[in-house]
């Protein structure tokens, strides 16, 4: 009946930490779904791209054969699909036409109901907002068994609940998306280098106007050069190919010895990347993939981090935490010398009304850090400068947040259960992340 259900296997997110013993239901297309979904409990998943547990459950149901194209309006950049299909499907067939994603995450290998599920954000969240604002609408498939039309119009309650919801409110199976128009699949992307935090929260001010921006940081520099940073800001190009490349990548082949990457590893890694350019300012016009997708290069690099894998730890800090708030939590991460290769700073717009969308007006900061001994006690300290500064964690990262931190830092969550339980999803939809969170 189904394309292949597995009895039982070992399933993680992409950080590879926690793993659950899981069967993974797939049916092969939508027919197949409805029928499995009467009898399922557990959590929808796409491609497995979230870091910690937000798509592991006892019983996972894949969704990633719902991957077909249904309608496609090439004049207005309006199209739908089902909601298995990945963004780097879509950005295949829509490019050549002069049209791309209004909102993408820094990976293209994630599903569309996966994007809708973390109403993820990407370089633009400051002008653009999140992956939900540029849903007209989407077909769901509730508890019940009933399907439903929702949108920013239709059902709204069910609607800002599943944009951000994790996959507790009931199964996504098709999205209409408004598209952005584009003259070429080129960016012209300036680099700019920042000495400290406050010159590159004074760069990002600057760039309040550019499309794009996104910092990375040496999250190990110290004293006067804490949070120096490179500061990519970039604008579609005017004119050029609409071409997508070949996806040339390479591979990891197998989880490395975690031992390859310590604190002088990372050390060197950081300060290589930070002095590779010479110049202050740098301009190039690039192709999309490595300004967005830059990690897509390389396949399963996540098994850099060993084993035992990593947790990505992801915050959001309000305007009024200001620049004080982050030198805080940064100055605690460099002391414990514990940061990784990849720290990257956002700038993020205006929250939505959607109940568990993580982005507010403010900074956010991702960061990896492998599992090692200490790592959650040290992580239990910065959640609480986090709170402490009036932030939260991004749940689409989260593999260990206490529900307290959690409850006082979502607190549209009561509101959120009450919608699922009214639309039959209590208690049917749950995954490990929502059950260790305190939700129905
Ligand atoms: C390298 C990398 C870079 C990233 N960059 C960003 C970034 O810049 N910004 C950002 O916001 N995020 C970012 N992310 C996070 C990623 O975009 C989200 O975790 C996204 O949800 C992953 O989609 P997925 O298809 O892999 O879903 P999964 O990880 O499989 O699932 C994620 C959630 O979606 C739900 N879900 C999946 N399918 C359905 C369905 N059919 N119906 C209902 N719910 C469903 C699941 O239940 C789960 O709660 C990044 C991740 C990686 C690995």
């Amino acid at each position: 009946m189904t394309r292949d259900t597995a009895p039982l296997s070992m399933l993680s997110g992409w950080g590879r930490y926690p793993y659950c013993q899981s069967q993974i239901i797939q049916p092969a297309n939508q027919q197949q779904l409805l029928q499995l979904n009467q009898s399922f409990a557990g959590i929808p998943r796409g491609q497995g791209r979230s870091y910690g547990d937000s798509a592991l459950a006892g019983t996972v149901l894949s969704c990633k054969y719902l991957d077909q194209f249904i309608e496609f309006d090439p004049e207005h950049g309006i199209l739908t699909v089902q909601a298995g299909i990945t963004l780097a499907q879509i950005l295949e067939v829509i490019v050549p036409q002069g049209w791309f994603l209004p909102v993408t995450p820094g990976t293209q290998f994630v599903t569309v109901a996966g994007a809708i599920a973390a109403d993820v954000h990407g370089k633009n969240h400051h002008l653009a907002g999140c992956f939900s604002q540029h849903l007209l609408s989407m077909e769901m498939l509730l508890g019940d068994g009933s399907q439903l039309r929702v949108s920013p119009t239709h059902n709204t309650d069910l609607f800002q609940a599943t944009c951000g919801g994790m996959g507790l409110t009931g199964i996504i199976l098709s999205a209409t998306l408004q598209l952005l128009p584009i003259k070429s699949s080129q960016i012209n992307q300036t680099s700019v280098k920042a000495r400290s935090l406050s010159d590159v929260y004074a760069l990002f001010e600057q760039a309040a106007e550019s499309t794009y921006s996104v910092a990375w940081i040496d999250c190990l520099a110290k004293g006067q050069q804490l949070g120096r940073s490179l500061l990519m800001t970039g604008e579609h190009a005017k004119q050029g190919p609409l071409a997508n490349l070949p996806q040339k990548t390479l591979s990891i082949p197998f989880a490395t010895p975690s031992a390859l990457l310590n604190r002088f590893s990372i050390k060197a890694f950081n300060s290589v990347y930070y002095h590779r350019q010479r110049k202050t300012v740098a301009q190039q016009a690039i192709h999309y993939a490595p300004f967005f997708y830059p990690l897509d290069r390389i396949q399963h690099w996540n098994r850099l981090y060993g084993r035992k894998g990593f947790v990505q730890y992801q915050f959001v800090l309000p305007h009024a935490a200001g620049l004080l708030g982050m030198e805080a939590i940064l100055k605690r991460i460099s002391d414990q010398q514990q940061g990784s290769f990849l720290a990257v700073l956002k700038q993020l717009g205006p929250a939505n009304e959607n109940l568990l969308s993580f982005p507010r007006e403010g900074y956010t900061l991702a960061l990896d850090f492998k599992l090692q001994h200490g790592l959650f006690r040290f992580l239990e300290q910065l959640d609480q400068l986090v709170l402490d500064w009036g932030g939260r964690i991004y749940l689409a990262k989260d593999a260990r947040m206490s529900q307290t931190v959690f409850k006082t830092s979502y607190p549209n969550w009561e509101t959120f259960e009450a919608v699922r339980a009214q639309y039959a999803a209590t208690g049917k939809y749950r995954s490990t992340q929502s059950v260790r969170l305190g939700l129905a």
